[in-house]
Formats: structure tokens, sequence, C-alpha cells
């Protein structure tokens, strides 16, 4: 798409595309399939193209100011977000620095609290609730909310025994569990740098549109409180998961109750100024840093491969 159609295109009008990263890496990949991993090389060299040849933007200058404008810009412009406040992040982070492009960190806050603490008890337990439940059949929505319940008036003593019985998480299972977090206090640290906002991605990593209503709302509310407490940005979200089942207006309208004013998907529509604030798109970074497929990805063309794919 680049090649034939974006290379040859002068104006680029407001529109934007915004971009998500995961992991990243020194190794080979651990999840080859799942397009999750980035090397430390490849994010090199795409964000040397993105600095050249893009604006790489501010979350909410460009949703508030950038997509709105009347005048053309000379270059198009790009928003980059990192989803699930991964270790390595730390050490990403110098090359966001080294051209100084500015980054939405999308953080799981339960699962970033110390694991001693309550709240990062109970997320941890939230995040794998499926694995204590391994029949087939799922439980229903009432009975996800007798659960939830359970977990949130549990003593200390019982989180435990809830731990005791998941074990230590595998990544077959959940890969956001298994995963080595950042902590509360060093993404305090890393929010330090002016290029840097934090933002919330739920408590517990869990498709929203499955949660029953208290549960939800503690999602939702109580991630807040963490993300203004650290001093992020609190209207902005990311929903986990992020395809299109993994939310619905019920998400959408309570989110628009708690002051939510953006939240991006992982469909990856190009960003209009006619775009539902609630469901922007995101298109993946995977792990290449063949040009071609960096500027294609830039310019939004992964917009039209789920248009094909209807997703
Ligand atoms: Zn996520």
């Amino acid at each position: 798409m680049y090649k034939k159609f974006f290379s040859k295109k002068k104006k680029f009008g407001n529109n934007l595309v915004a971009l998500d990263y995961h992991y990243f890496t020194d190794n080979s990949l651990t999840y080859p399939k799942l397009g999750l991993e980035v090397s430390y090389s490849a994010l090199d060299k795409q964000l040397k193209i993105f600095s050249e040849s893009f604006e790489p933007l501010e979350t909410d200058f460009a949703l508030g100011t950038f997509v709105k404008k009347k005048s053309y810009n000379s270059k198009p412009g790009i928003i980059i977000s990192i989803d699930d406040a991964d270790k390595s992040i730390k050490y990403a982070l110098k090359y966001f620095i080294k051209y100084q492009i500015p980054i939405t960190l999308f953080i799981p806050v339960g699962l970033c609290i110390d694991k001693n603490k309550e709240d990062g008890k109970r997320s941890r337990i939230l995040c794998r609730y499926r694995e204590l439940f391994p029949s087939s059949k799922g439980l229903t929505l009432k009975e996800k909310s007798e659960f939830f319940d359970q977990i949130i008036n549990s003593s200390f003593q019982q989180l435990y025994e809830y731990e005791l019985k998941l074990g230590s998480p595998k990544k077959e299972n959940n890969i956001t569990a298994s995963r080595e977090l950042l902590s509360l206090t060093e993404i305090e640290e890393i929010a330090k740098n002016p290029i840097v906002t934090i933002a919330s991605h739920s408590m517990s990593h869990n498709s929203l549109a499955e949660l029953p209503d208290n549960w939800l709302k503690w999602e939702i509310k109580k991630s807040t409180e963490y993300i203004k407490a650290l001093q992020g940005k609190y209207d902005l979200f990311a929903y986990p998961f992020g395809y299109k089942k993994s939310y619905n207006l019920k998400v959408k309208n309570l989110l628009h109750e708690e002051g939510i004013k953006y939240a991006f998907s992982t469909s990856s529509k190009i960003i209009t100024k006619n775009s539902d604030l609630l469901s922007l798109g995101r298109a993946p970074m995977l792990n290449f840093h063949n040009k071609d497929y960096v500027f294609g990805s830039a310019y939004g063309a992964f917009h039209y491969w789920d248009k094909i794919l209807q997703r």
C-alpha cells in the first residue's frame, strides 16, 4: 500500500494514525505468532522513520487540536501508545527520548500495584479468574457478580488462599499475568519524563464487555482514582484487548459517566475529526524494520486490512 499508493500522496489532511506497542525484547520472540513484541533494534529504526517523516504528537493535543485544524499539515500526524506496562518499557524508553517522541502508557493499574497490597492481590486474582472455574461452560453474569463481591470482601488471608490455588501464572493461560510488569514506583519515575503520559487500561485487564455491573464499575472507577493519584491523564483510556467484542455501549456509557473523554480500541481505524471518541482506532506496530512496512503502518494501511477482514 505504501509503495503503490501512499508514497505518491502529497497532502495528508489532518487525519491521525495511532500506533500501539506492547513488549520489547533483545532476544528471539516469545510469541512469534501474536505480534506483541518488537526488538530494540527494530524499535530504533521505526522511531527514526517516525521522527523524520511523520509528526509524532502528544495524544491530547492530537485529538483535541490537530485533528480539527483547518490548515493541512505537510507531515502526517501519528500518536504512539504502549499497552500493559511491561518491564521492558524501562529499556525502550531511551529510544523514545532519543527521538523525542511522545508516548502514552496504558497501565493495567491493579497488576502494577504491590502484590502484598489488597488491591494488588485482588486484581491479580480477578485477572486470572477463569483459571479458578475450569469447567467449559463459564460463569453467568450473576455468578461473576457474586464472585467479584466475594473477592472485594475477602480478608487478606482468604485472598492469599486464592493465590495459592492459582499458583504462578503461565503464558499459555494468560500472557499479561505471566509478564513482569512495572511497579507503581517505577511508573511514577518514568512518568517524570515530559514525553510520557500515563493513563488507565483498567485494573485487572479483563474483557470489559464480559463483566457484570459491579465489577465493571470497579475496573473503571478504581483505575481512574489511581491514575489521578499518579498525576496521569485520567480522561484517557484503552480497552483491555480492545477488539470489537471486548467493549460495548454499556462500557462506553460508563466511561462517559466517569469523565473519560477518549478511549482506544485495537481496531486499526484511521482517526478523523468525525471519529467516535470512545472507540478510537489503533494499529499494531510489529517487529519489522523494512521501510515500506513502517511507512505503510503509519499511513494507516492496517485500516484497510481490517476493513477487508471486516474487523
Ligand atoms: Zn492490554
